[in-house]
């Protein structure tokens, strides 16, 4: 069987080996047990069920809430020779009607399906008639209320076990402190999955943070001495401020294009479309951008403000160089920032434990902003990862700086 996976590997996706521990997590699911992979954006999650799912007989079913992606991984397998489709609330009735046909006839290999669509007693009734190799549920974190993405609609996929018996299950994350990790395990049912976590340092991205001072400035500085003509994407808090910082640099000659969730769909399409397949190209976005956004050459991430938790700030910067080459993670934020934070929190509606949860993440954030020791160790502390040594290659590691001492007395301030 492995054999067999090693032929489809180089044969149909092109790749000299397999990257650990990708061998591992095709082989147990090969084998029909269930898995629980974490393992860093870009890391090569999407290998790891595509390619049982072409071994094993019948037609593997992955769940992701990237609606808008789903057609580019289909078309981008289908350029493959994999037979792959999708089930989403965006395809025409037709175009439905045609998947379920295919996946009728046995014509599919791979499906992707956003998780409102399996809830939906027209497609059990259609996947229980069906020969099912595997379940994939790709971002799996959007189960957890403690992760940073959590879907309503992720709460049902524990039904999979009993409704699928047999059918071997895989949740794959990029984001997962243990407690995530917990909460996946005991929300999907996965008590006898096999485990596989992967280290989370990203060597090659620089990490810099900086206080704001008139940020723009500062960031066209960066942009103009480090990424003249780079790929790069940079994170606004609000939409009103991702379309005044897209307009102003590009009136300073940047290709830069704004994303935010209140932009027309076909707008964002486009963008996003134009962000794949152009060179020199910025993305202005607010957190509705990124997930799922696979562009190898990404060279910097720059946050204008403050991330909602350290969660949010590693799978935003964790879009930058994904090719491995040298990237940079810079940001600046300020106090303003936190107090729009906290404000936003308050107002959201959400209950109080979850509300309480959001503060202690935003502390945390705040926490590695103003450390003065390795950046790099904290972030993977907060994953995990005691072991490592200070990595010389952040900002407090190459230029130790002088504590802002308004800091502490602000933050107290604040918390009265
Ligand atoms: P993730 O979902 O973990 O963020 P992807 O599955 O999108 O990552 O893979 C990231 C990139 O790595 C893709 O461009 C993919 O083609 C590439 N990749 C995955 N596995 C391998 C491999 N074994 N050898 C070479 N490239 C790989
Ligand atoms: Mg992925």
């Amino acid at each position: 069987m492995i054999e067999r996976a090693q032929h489809i590997l180089a044969d149909v996706f092109g790749f000299e080996s397999f990257r650990p521990p990708q061998d591992e997590v095709v082989k147990t699911l090969i084998e029909g047990r269930d898995a629980l992979v974490v393992m860093p954006t870009g890391g090569g999650k999407s290998l790891c069920y595509q390619l049982p799912a072409l071994v094993r007989e019948g037609c593997g079913v992955v769940i992701s809430p990237l609606i808008a992606l789903m057609q580019d991984q289909v078309s981008a397998l289908s350029q493959l020779g994999i037979r792959a489709g999708c089930l989403n609330s965006s395809m025409t009735l037709e175009d439905l009607q045609e998947t379920e046909h295919q996946l009728r006839t046995g014509e599919l290999d791979l499906l992707y399906v956003a998780p409102e669509r399996l809830q939906a007693p027209r497609t059990q009734n259609l996947l229980s008639q069906c020969r099912l190799s595997l379940f994939a549920i790709d971002e799996a974190h959007c189960v957890s209320q403690w992760g940073h993405d959590f879907r309503p609609e992720y709460m049902q996929l524990n039904q999979l076990k009993q409704l699928f018996p047999g059918v071997p299950r895989i949740a794959l994350t990029a984001t997962a402190d243990a407690r995530t990790r917990q909460e996946i395990i005991d929300r999907l049912e996965l008590t006898d999955a096999q485990r596989f976590i992967c280290g989370f340092d990203r060597p090659n991205i620089r990490y810099r943070i900086g206080q704001k001072d008139r940020a723009r400035e500062q960031l066209l500085r960066f942009i103009r001495e480090e990424h003249p003509q780079d790929v790069g994407v940079v994170y606004c808090l609000s939409r009103k401020r991702v379309e005044e910082t897209a307009e102003w640099l590009c009136e300073r000659g940047f290709n830069a294009l704004p994303y935010h969730a209140g932009l027309d769909a076909g707008l964002r399409q486009h963008h996003q479309h134009r962000f794949l397949t152009e060179e020199s190209v910025i993305m202005v976005a607010t957190i509705a951008f990124g997930m799922g956004i696979d562009k190898p050459n990404v060279r910097f991430v720059a946050h204008l403000d403050l991330p909602r938790s350290i969660e949010a700030y590693y799978q935003e910067t964790g879009r930058a160089g994904r090719d491995g080459q040298p990237a940079n993670a810079w940001m600046v934020y300020g106090l303003q920032d936190v107090i729009f934070l906290r404000q936003m929190l308050e107002g959201s509606g959400a209950e109080d434990a979850q509300k309480q949860i959001e503060r202690q993440k935003l502390e945390a954030m705040l926490g590695l902003c103003e450390i003065t020791s390795c950046r790099r160790q904290a972030l993977l502390e907060y994953f995990g990862e005691n072991d490592h040594e200070p990595c010389g290659n952040c900002d407090t590691c190459l230029e130790p700086v002088p504590v802002w001492e308004g800091t502490e007395a602000a933050r107290k301030a604040l918390s009265a």
